[in-house]
């Protein structure tokens, strides 16, 4: 595997994260499978095949974080792409509530401060605290670029205008995470524009996985955009919010 590009994808024992891997290793890359279950990561990575390695990361897990990070650096000294994958809808079983019961669950007036927490911990302090540990290895290997998989439900334009289906669901925890989520890729964007780091935000769309039963997508689809921008060469754009087939979508 020496020589080979790398690439670490969270959440990538299943779903769309396990479909980026598998195509980032075919496009050369050596991938990382994040799982915070190692049995999962393990599964997962002998699915993919021999470019493959499980690592464990939790992504609210400070001390899973910091020790991915230091078997990054020493048992590869580079990472040329982070994809931040892992998310959650809710702490509970994903096929409990209808889309309509989860918005109704999750309207600001009544929704669970606790579960609220949990979800955010996931979806947004998780992935700042993995960036903040995989910085310095990204800023120690030219042109990497990190993609970090949003929402195009986090859109607080299209949450803002009454003809958009993103309106009426715009709920407090899962969409307004992917909202938070869109701020952090521009605060990254911005910090890390100086070094030539490109940080991108991503939608794959409604795609058919454990997250999203009723998805409509292929996780072969969900996962294209966010292999095209892993892939972006060095004059590619940063500060972006694209989905593969709808473009550019508002902040
Ligand atoms: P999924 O099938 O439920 O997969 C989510 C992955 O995240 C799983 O591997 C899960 O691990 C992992 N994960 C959850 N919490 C974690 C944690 N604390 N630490 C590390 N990994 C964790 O969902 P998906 O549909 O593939 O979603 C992938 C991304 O696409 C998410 O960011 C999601 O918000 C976004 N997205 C999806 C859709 C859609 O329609 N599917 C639409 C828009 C955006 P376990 O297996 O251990 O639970």
């Amino acid at each position: 595997m020496q020589g080979r590009p790398v690439a670490l994808v969270t959440g990538a024992n299943q779903g769309i994260g396990l479909q980026v891997a598998k195509d980032l290793t075919a496009k050369g890359f050596t991938v990382l499978l994040g799982s915070r279950n190692t049995k999962r990561g393990e599964a997962a990575a002998k699915d993919v095949g021999p470019n493959a390695v499980a690592l464990q990361l939790d992504v609210t897990d400070l001390g899973s974080i910091t020790a991915a990070a230091v078997r990054v650096r020493k048992e590869f000294g580079r990472l040329d792409v982070l994809i931040q994958n892992a998310a959650i809808t809710t702490t509970s079983d994903h096929h409990a509530q209808t889309p309509q019961e989860y918005v109704a669950a999750n309207r600001p007036s009544v929704v669970s401060l606790d579960e609220l927490r949990a979800v955010w911990d996931t979806n947004v302090f998780g992935v700042l605290a993995v960036y903040q540990a995989m910085v310095p290895i990204l800023r120690d290997t030219p042109n990497s670029r990190i993609v970090n998989v949003s929402s195009g439900a986090g859109s607080l334009t299209l949450a803002s205008d009454p003809n958009s289906p993103m309106h009426a669901s715009f709920d407090a925890t899962y969409a307004a995470s992917k909202t938070a989520l869109n701020g952090l890729t521009v605060a990254m964007a911005v910090e890390l524009e100086a070094d030539g780091i490109k940080v991108n935000a991503v939608s794959p769309g409604y795609t058919k996985t454990r997250m999203s039963p009723g998805g409509t997508d292929a996780v072969e689809d969900g996962a294209a955009e966010a292999v095209r921008v892993a892939l972006l060469g060095s004059e590619g754009a940063t500060g972006t919010f694209t989905h593969a087939t709808f473009g550019t979508i508002p902040w």
